[in-house]
């Protein structure tokens, strides 16, 4: 359960970031080929932060989908099913990803002072 980890990393950039601020809601993308779970994500959230300044904050996941650009047709698609890295125009292996890999950390949402 990678989720876990990934969170005690996104704790540390957060923490730092608020420097005592009182955080309402932390924004990230993710993208699909990080195979992530929105849900164990959010639920491991709530455990790393518990007991702590962030305690009460919650993490908002965007998932982003993953894009290919095919070397073959020159086609941009998305992937919509099953994470087969194959042009969904001609079924071409030649592809580069163009999006899908992300991990940011897209906003923080603060409390009022
Ligand atoms: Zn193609």
């Amino acid at each position: 359960m990678h989720e876990l980890s990934m969170c005690e990393s996104i704790f540390e950039i957060v923490d730092r970031t608020a420097a005592g601020r009182t955080v309402t809601a932390i924004h990230l993308q993710v993208g699909q080929l990080r195979q992530v779970v929105p849900d164990t994500l959010t639920y491991c959230w709530t455990v790393v932060s518990d007991q702590t300044t962030l305690a009460g904050s919650q993490l908002v996941v965007d998932t982003v989908p993953v894009t290919l650009r095919c070397r073959d047709c020159s086609s941009t698609t998305t992937l919509t099913d099953e994470l087969l890295l194959l042009c969904t125009q001609c079924d071409g292996a030649d592809v580069s990803v163009t999006t899908g890999e992300e991990l940011v950390l897209t906003s923080l949402e603060l409390a009022e002072a």
